[in-house]
C-alpha cells in the first residue's frame, strides 16, 4: 500500500490547524488510504505550534516540524518535501481553500497511472473571488514567467501531488532562493490537470498581501529567469537606435543650414538615457544581490523542533534537510 505525504506550510494558522488535518485524515481515513500529515510551522508568532503539538501527540500520523523563525512558504514546502517519506507528496495550504476532495481526486489520478504520471497539478477552475486587479496581476505575471521559461504556468498553484520521482528530482536542485510552481514543472515528468474551486479561508488572514505578494513575484522571477536582464540589452539597443536617427537628422538639418537651438532635445535625452542606466544597473544589481545571497549557502531553513519523527527516518535529525549541508 504506498504511503501519501500530505505537507501543510502553516504560519499563523492556529483555528485553521486542526480543522485542516480533521478534515484531510477524515477524508483519507474513509477511503483506507495510508497517508502522513507534515505540518511545517513557519514561525508563527500565535498558538500554531501548541496546536500541532496536540495533535502530534493524539496521532503519530500527524508529523510537525517547526522553524526557528519565519523562513516563508517556499522553505515550508522544501522543509516538508524533505522529511516526507511518502511514495507520492501533495503540498496543500493549511486554510482549506485547497478542498480535500480535490486531494482525493489527485490521488487517484495518480495510482490509476502509476508509473506513468508523475506530476498531478491541481489547477484553479476560476479565479472568480479573487478581485480583478490582483486577477490581471497573477494573469501578467505567470505570462511572463511563461514566456521566459517556457513553461506553461497559468493558474498555477502550489497544490499538487509529486510521485517520489518528482520529489526527489526537485529536491537534488541545489539553489537556496526557490520558487516551487515553476521547479515542479521545469523537472518535466508527465503531468496530469485535475480541476478546482479555490474555498474560502477557514479562519485567520491572508499573508500574501499586495506588498507581499509583488515582492513574491519579483523574487520568483528573478530566482528562476535572467530574462529581465536581458531588457537591459534591449534598452541599450532602442536607445542606440534613437541616438543613431536624432544624429542623422541633427546632421542633416545642420548641412542645410536650418538647425535648432537643440537645449531641450539634449535634457530630454540626458533624462532618458540616465533612467534606462539607472534601471538597468538597478536591474543588475538585484541578481548581483541574488547571487551574493544564493553563494553565502546558508540553508534555506533552520530546524528546531521535529515531532513524531523517528530517527529512522529519511532526515531524522535535529537540524535542516539532507540537501541543506551541500
Ligand atoms: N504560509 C507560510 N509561510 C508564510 C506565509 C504563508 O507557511 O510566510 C502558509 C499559510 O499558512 C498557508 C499557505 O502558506 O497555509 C498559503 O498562505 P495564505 O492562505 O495566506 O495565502 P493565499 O491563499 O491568500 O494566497
Ligand atoms: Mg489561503
Amino acid at each position: 500500500m504506498p504511503l501519501l505525504s500530505v505537507i501543510i506550510p502553516a504560519y499563523n494558522e492556529q483555528d485553521n490547524a486542526p480543522r485542516c488535518a480533521s478534515a484531510v485524515s477524515r477524508i483519507l481515513d474513509s477511503h483506507n488510504i495510508d497517508y502522513e500529515l507534515i505540518f511545517v510551522n513557519d514561525g508563527s508568532t500565535d498558538r500554531t505550534w501548541l496546536r500541532l503539538t496536540q495533535l502530534a501527540a493524539s496521532d503519530d500520523r500527524i508529523r510537525a516540524i517547526n522553524f526557528s523563525r519565519n523562513f516563508g512558504k517556499e522553505a515550508a514546502i522544501f522543509a516538508g518535501l524533505g522529511a516526507a517519506r511518502g511514495d507520492a507528496c501533495v503540498l496543500m495550504d493549511c486554510d482549506l481553500q485547497h478542498p480535500p476532495e480535490t486531494l482525493l481526486e489527485m490521488y487517484n489520478v495518480w495510482i490509476k497511472n502509476r508509473g506513468e504520471i508523475d506530476i498531478v497539478e491541481a489547477k484553479k477552475k476560476d479565479r472568480g473571488r479573487e478581485n480583478p486587479v490582483y486577477r490581471l496581476f497573477a494573469r501578467l505575471f505567470y505570462r511572463m514567467i511563461g514566456d521566459m521559461s517556457g513553461l506553461e504556468m497559468r493558474d498555477a498553484s502550489d497544490f499538487k501531488l509529486l510521485d517520489r520521482r518528482a520529489v526527489d528530482a526537485v529536491l537534488e536542485m541545489p539553489e537556496r532562493l526557490t520558487f516551487f510552481r515553476a521547479m515542479s514543472s521545469w523537472v518535466g515528468f508527465r503531468k496530469a490537470q485535475v480541476y478546482f474551486d479555490v474555498g474560502k479561508r477557514t479562519a485567520g488572514k491572508s499573508k500574501f498581501t499586495a506588498k507581499v505578494s509583488i515582492k513574491y513575484a519579483i523574487n520568483s522571477i528573478t530566482s528562476f529567469s535572467s530574462a529581465p536582464m536581458q531588457l537591459v540589452t534591449v534598452a541599450g539597443a532602442v536607445t542606440f537606435l534613437i541616438a543613431v536617427i536624432l544624429g542623422a537628422n541633427t546632421l542633416y538639418n545642420k548641412l542645410t543650414g536650418n538647425s535648432e537651438k537643440g537645449f531641450p532635445t539634449v535634457i530630454l535625452l540626458q533624462l532618458i538615457t540616465s533612467s534606462i542606466i539607472m534601471f538597468s544597473l538597478g536591474i543588475i544589481g538585484y541578481y548581483l544581490s541574488k547571487i551574493y545571497e544564493e553563494i553565502k549557502r546558508r540553508p534555506r531553513f533552520i530546524i528546531s523542533e521535529k515531532l513524531n519523527f523517528r530517527d529512522d527516518d529519511r532526515n531524522g535529525g535535529k537540524c535542516g534537510d539532507k540537501h541543506n549541508g551541500r
